[in-house]
């Protein structure tokens, strides 16, 4: 392999174990993978009926293909809003049902993941819980899709291998998302690994997703890297949006208003347009 890095024991997820590269269905609207591009857009945390649905309708009206937020969070400190839990699942769906979005939400222990997959069409796995493993196993026997994270900490290899836990469970729905890793760098939040598409895209048939808001926790950073990660390859983008990010509840300062998203969702429906296909599908 000219790449230098192979997928180790990650077989099942492995691009030689697959003819094509997978296409992942999200609800019976959208799918991504193969060709097929998915803009996922929503508020870090759901605070409110009106915060969700007025996101939710943005979302929808700027393009986007299936709705994110957070009910259960996973933040750094105790003492910051952990998210509205169970009822915030409730406000999913009722957003899911206002504007035909499937709905994009994570589950943090395990032990809640079938009330999660009762609710949401796919479920997040985030970059703290991606090396844990019963929670792993847990989404390989839930029948819903997964967008696994990439851990802040994690190689690309250790990445390919939480995903086969995944997968060797019997859940072969498996989104991978580069959200930003660790680095020495301060200026941004986590430095946005973008040689991560063409190499996993080298060593996995699974779609790839990039996530800009956390891989440079700056608004006025996401757009640049949004598209040059379309540019680059991926398959979708998970981008963080609020109706006021100033007053959000969490991760407002990477949110975009919904202005910004809306002229950042028609320049990448531009920039995909102008990219050749030949050239998409000779990245993939
Ligand atoms: C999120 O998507 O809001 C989130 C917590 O992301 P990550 O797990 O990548 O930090
Ligand atoms: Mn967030």
């Amino acid at each position: 392999m000219s790449h230098g890095v192979s997928s180790g024991n990650a077989r099942l997820v492995s691009r030689s174990a697959q003819g094509r590269p997978s296409c992942v269905s999200l609800g019976e609207t959208a799918c991504i993978g193969d060709g097929h591009f998915l803009l996922v857009a929503g508020p870090c945390a759901v605070e409110s009926r009106e915060q969700l649905l007025a996101s939710a309708r943005a979302a929808r009206d700027a393009g986007a293909g299936a709705l994110r937020g957070g009910a259960f969070k996973p933040r750094t400190s105790p003492y910051d809003f952990q998210g509205l839990g169970a009822e915030g699942l409730l406000l999913l769906a009722e957003a899911r049902e206002a504007t035909g979005l499937p709905i994009v939400t994570e589950v943090l222990d395990p032990r809640d993941m079938p009330l999660v997959a009762e609710y949401a069409d796919v479920i997040q796995i985030g970059s703290r819980n991606t090396q844990n493993y019963p929670l792993l196993r847990e989404a390989g026997h839930a029948r819903r899709p997964v967008l696994l994270k990439r851990g802040m900490s994690m190689t690309i290899r250790e990445w390919l291998c939480a995903a086969e836990y995944i997968v060797s469970e019997g859940n072969s729905e498996v989104i991978l998302c580069e959200r930003g890793i660790r680095t020495f760098e301060t200026a941004t939040r986590h430095t946005l690994d973008l040689n991560a598409i063409p190499v996993l895209k080298a060593l996995t048939h699974l779609p790839v997703m990039v996530d800009p808001s956390h891989g440079t926790g700056h608004a006025a950073y996401v757009p640049s890297m949004a598209k040059a990660a379309v540019a680059a390859g991926a398959d979708g983008l998970l981008i963080e949006i609020h109706p006021d990010p100033r007053h959000a509840l969490s991760d407002g300062a990477q949110s975009l208003d919904f202005p910004t998203f809306a002229r950042l969702a028609h320049d990448i429906a531009h920039l995909r347009a102008t990219l050749a296909p030949q050239r998409v599908r000779a990245s993939i």
